[in-house]
């Protein structure tokens, strides 16, 4: 006779959440902690958005929508990720977040044994997404300035690579890759035919003048067509609960990911959507603001008594820990002072640093900064 456990398939068995469950079960023993462990903004979603859920709901706006989400967010979207990348961007899908897409779009793509290449250290999904779908996950180190080194890139692409995906600004080192990188990046896929991911969803978090300098986000989509870009409302807005984001790029490969969503998530939130463009007409400049004032406030203290590179984005800080310890031992030393942090395997194939997400109150971050330095 099968146990339960004899019904759960290899597929599931592949993916280790054992890194970010060890945190987990070390912060349900915190009472009160300073918790710079969680990636979403400390801010509330803005009161227009909340007020447009409210009438969607109201109004009757609670079917499914068109698998490809509603008209009028769609077309939006189309038109402004369209002027600002100066080209037609392609079709547009809204997703249950960026996750969603990114589920979507690697299930789309990847056969068994392609392999997808990313920037070490990563955001976690990315590792797990690809082995789930059967392919290859090629992590190529970036340490320690976090930058794109189109050398060590290249030395991994093997006639299986299929996938460049970039996340920029990046979770969990804050790194923004410059235009430079980004066309190094766009002639590498271009040099050996690759599709690239452009995993956006910090893009409204830019400081240090990136935003005036560069009038956007450097990206990919400007100037290759064969980028899927993926951006959504969970951070932008703090919205991560509301599950709502988008899609852009070749139309063939969007349509494989509708057909898709159809047979998974079906559509995202139906009010929701609503919300999202009501969303699009606040103005967030003040919270993209009050976050540069914490990037300053957790690389000024940080940077006292860590190495560390310096955030130009996102909401996070990626210091190495002390030389003496390994990072799991200083996070849990960090934990017993009452500070959650993430040990760097999280996001790591290395296991020397920690990530901080500055996304709290000014008092709580200076305060948590402080203890950490102590430790050391
Ligand atoms: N990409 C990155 C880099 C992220 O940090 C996150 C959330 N932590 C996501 C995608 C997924 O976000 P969501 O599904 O809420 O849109």
């Amino acid at each position: 006779m099968r146990s339960p456990t004899d019904y759960i398939a290899d597929r599931a068995l592949g993916v280790d959440a054992s890194g970010i469950r060890k945190v987990f079960d070390l912060a349900a023993k915190m009472k009160d902690p300073i918790n710079f462990s969680i990636g979403l903004p400390d801010f509330d979603v803005p009161a227009p958005a909340k007020a447009a859920a409210i009438q969607a709901i109201q109004s009757g706006q609670n079917r499914y929508t068109q698998t490809q989400g509603i008209a009028p967010l769609r077309e939006r979207l189309r038109k402004e990720l369209s002027a600002e990348i100066g080209r037609d961007v392609g079709d547009v899908l809204i997703t249950s977040g960026v996750s969603g897409g990114l589920f979507l779009a690697i299930l789309s793509t990847i056969n068994p044994g392609d392999e997808a290449i990313f920037l070490d250290p990563y955001f976690v999904m990315y590792k797990h997404l690809l082995t789930l779908a059967g392919g290859k996950a090629v992590p190529v180190d970036s340490y320690p300035d976090f930058r794109f080194h189109a050398d060590r890139v290249e030395a991994a692409i093997t006639p299986r690579t299929k996938l460049l995906i970039l996340n920029t600004p990046s979770n969990p080192t804050g790194v923004v890759m410059t235009q430079q990188e980004v066309d190094a990046a766009v002639a590498l896929a271009k040099k050996h035919d690759l599709l690239i991911i452009s995993d956006e969803i910090y893009e409204p978090f830019l400081y240090s003048g990136l935003r005036t300098q560069h009038s956007g986000l450097p990206s990919a989509a400007k100037t290759y067509d064969r980028t899927i870009i993926l951006r959504g409302f969970s951070k932008s807005h703090a919205m991560t609960g509301w599950r709502v984001a988008y899609a852009a790029g070749p139309e063939p490969i969007i349509s494989q990911m509708t057909k898709l969503q159809q047979y998974t998530y079906v559509c995202a939130p139906s009010p929701l959507q609503h919300a999202a463009l009501a969303a699009l007409d606040v103005d967030m400049s003040a919270a993209v603001a009050a976050y540069e004032s914490k990037r300053d406030i957790a690389f000024d203290t940080l940077s006292k008594k860590f190495e560390v590179v310096k955030p130009e984005g996102a909401f996070y800080i990626f210091p190495k820990a002390p030389a003496a310890t390994t990072a799991i031992d200083f996070v849990e030393k960090a934990i017993a002072n009452n500070v959650l942090i993430i040990p760097g395997n999280v996001f790591s194939e290395r296991q020397t640093h920690f990530r901080i997400s500055y996304a709290t109150t000014d008092d709580k971050l200076r305060q948590g900064c402080q203890i950490l330095n102590s430790l050391v």
